[in-house]
Parts: structure tokens; sequence; C-alpha cells
């Protein structure tokens, strides 16, 4: 078995992802991958002082990190192979709601067209020992080129899950309904389907998931305030109230 965390470098690493690496570094052994293909939001002068921070938490990762920026041509791949198989168009739509062929086109998966291909429009993957079937029927068409970054996070996930044999997935409940097209991409690509094992999240509120805006909770800040790793992995988890689906 082998699972991986996966940080985007957006800001310094907080509470939450202490739990999360937590979670994921308890499944077995597991690689560390910055996920930083979004350009807009990444911050590449972050990346070591993530390192830093899961360092002091007490991680340890085998080297080199895949840092996905620098394998943006793999991602390429992936969708010029979907693409010549005729399972990609190109959407004008822009987050309005109207047309603007003044700007590049986002480029979507068919669902419609996946499904002819696979010749079936029923999946299902793992949820720990739990199976979750995906009625291919009712899942929308996914943008797997955004405009604005030239890939996206689920073709980015994929193969890079398919290139470093990562059998186990643990991350956040807020991705668990990404994972019908990560298994739909999965499938039409023929890579293997690993099993995912969603963790509940780390509260700021008992309605607001923490994020990047949490300034005071980065582990930075709780490292400065005087507090040692373990009290920051305690509070992490005291601080998870939601059930993980
Ligand atoms: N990079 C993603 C994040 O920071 C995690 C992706 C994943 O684990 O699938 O939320």
């Amino acid at each position: 078995m082998l699972t991986r965390f996966a940080p985007s470098p957006t800001g310094f690493l907080h509470l939450g992802h202490a739990y999360a690496a937590e979670q994921a570094f308890s499944l077995g052994p597991c690689l560390l991958r910055m996920e930083d293909i979004d350009n807009t939001r990444s911050r590449p002068e972050l990346v070591d002082a993530i390192y830093e921070d899961l360092r002091w938490l007490g991680f340890d990762w085998p080297e080199p990190v895949r840092v996905q920026r620098d394998h943006m041509a793999d991602y390429q791949g992936v969708i010029e192979a979907l693409n010549a198989r005729g399972l990609l168009y190109e959407d004008y739509t822009t987050r309005t709601g109207r047309e603007n062929r003044d700007l590049p086109p986002a480029i979507k998966l068919s669902t419609a067209r996946a499904v002819k291909a696979l010749g079936t429009d029923q999946l299902s993957f793992q949820e720990g020992s739990k199976t979750i079937p995906i009625d291919l029927t009712q899942l929308e068409d996914k943008t797997l080129v955004r405009r604005d970054i030239g890939t996206s996070y689920h073709i980015a996930v994929t193969h890079d899950d398919w290139l470093q044999n990562i059998t186990d997935v643990g991350r956040g409940c807020d991705l668990y309904e990404k994972t019908p097209v990560h298994v739909l991409i999965q499938s039409l690509m023929g890579w293997p389907v690993p099993r995912y094992h969603h963790h509940a999240l780390v509260m700021e509120t008992a309605d607001r998931k923490m994020s990047k805006r949490s300034g005071s909770q980065t582990i930075r800040s709780l490292r400065e305030s005087g507090r040692s790793a373990a009290e920051v992995l305690d509070l992490a988890r005291a601080s998870v109230d939601r059930p993980a689906p």
C-alpha cells in the first residue's frame, strides 16, 4: 500500500492540514506531493515553509517530492489522449453564464461520450471497506482544462496517483464529491482506482471549515506561541467535528 499527502501551497499550513497530514501519514507509507498547478493561487515561495512545518510536526517522506508545476507536459498528454478519443469539447460559457469567444474556452469531458466509450453508465469505488456506486447518468460534464491554468486538479491528481502507484488516498471529505469524476478519468485511462478514505474536516466554527484565512491557526503561529507539535496535533483532532461521509 502507498498513500500520499498532497497540499497546495496557497498559504501557510494550518490546523486543517496538520489533521489531514496525520490522517494520510497514518494510513501507511506516504509520499508528499505539491499540488501547485493553479498559478493564480499557488505561491512557490511557500513550498519550503510547508516542508519545514511538516517536519516540525514529525512527518517524513521519501525524496524527491513531486512538484506538479514541473510536469505540466504530463497533464497535457492526458488531455490529448482523451481528446484524441473525441471525449472532450470546448465550452465558451463564462462564469456569468454568457458565451465569450474572445477568451480561450474551457475544455470539458462529455459524460455521455465517456459512457459510450466505457460501455457502461455505472462505476464504483471503495470508500474504506464500503463500495460506493457511481451513476454516470447523474454526473454533469466537468471541466478538465480550465481556461486560466491550461489544466485542472482532476487531471493532475488522477495522473499523479496513477504515476506514483498510489493505492490509498486519504483526503478531506470536502473532496468526496470530486471522486466520481476522478473515477471516471481513471476508468477512461485504464488506471487503477485507488481506495479512498475521506476524513472529517477541522472546523473553524461549527459551520465553517478551517481555511487559509485562519491566520491565527497556522502551524507556524502556533509553534511561535510556544505550542509543541503534539499539542498542535491534539488541537487539530479536537477541532474536528463533522463525521466523514
Ligand atoms: N491538493 C488538494 C488540496 O490541497 C488535495 C488533493 C487530494 O488530496 O486529492 O486540497
